[in-house]
């Protein structure tokens, strides 16, 4: 495995939307280890692969210490509720912001292993599915629409 260099905020791919994996190929299982390791080495509990300049679907997820989601091509597919908290990225280090989220998200995806599943996520889990499956689409939190200042 190896560690990935981060892109930081105004890299232009930050930027970009991601195009879906259509293949697993032992390339993209390699990648997956290599943000998971990268997450973790940053201290971060979640991380997209356009944070490490590869504009594909993917992002991985760790809240809970040991529990690593990995999510594949991730639509959202359910939310409810509303919670604001403050909010980092691993690409602005140090700088955390409000945003609104809903509490409650389910989103549909796949594993390493092409496996289709659901993963219902509730507060801190909600808040980094929804922060990964915006960096897909080139969106981050401080776009986010907030109620405070
Ligand atoms: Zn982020």
């Amino acid at each position: 495995m190896a560690r990935l260099k981060i892109l930081k905020f105004g890299e232009p791919t930050l930027r970009k939307t991601a195009r879906p994996v259509e293949e697993i190929t032992p390339r993209i299982k390699m990648l997956i280890d290599d943000m998971i390791e990268t997450m973790r080495h940053a201290g971060g509990c979640g991380l997209a692969a356009p944070q490490v300049g590869v504009l594909r679907r993917i992002a991985v997820i760790e809240v809970e210490e040991g529990t690593v989601y990995e999510l594949i091509n991730p639509k959202i597919i359910m939310y409810s509720g509303e919670q604001h908290e403050q909010e980092g990225c691993l690409s602005n280090p140090g700088e955390y912001g409000y945003t609104k989220r809903p509490m409650h998200v389910t989103v549909r995806a796949m594993n390493r292993d092409g496996e289709t599943y659901e993963l219902t996520g509730e507060g801190l889990l909600a808040r980094a599915i929804c922060h990964e499956c915006d960096h897909l689409d080139g969106k981050l939190y401080i776009d986010v629409e907030t109620d405070r200042a």
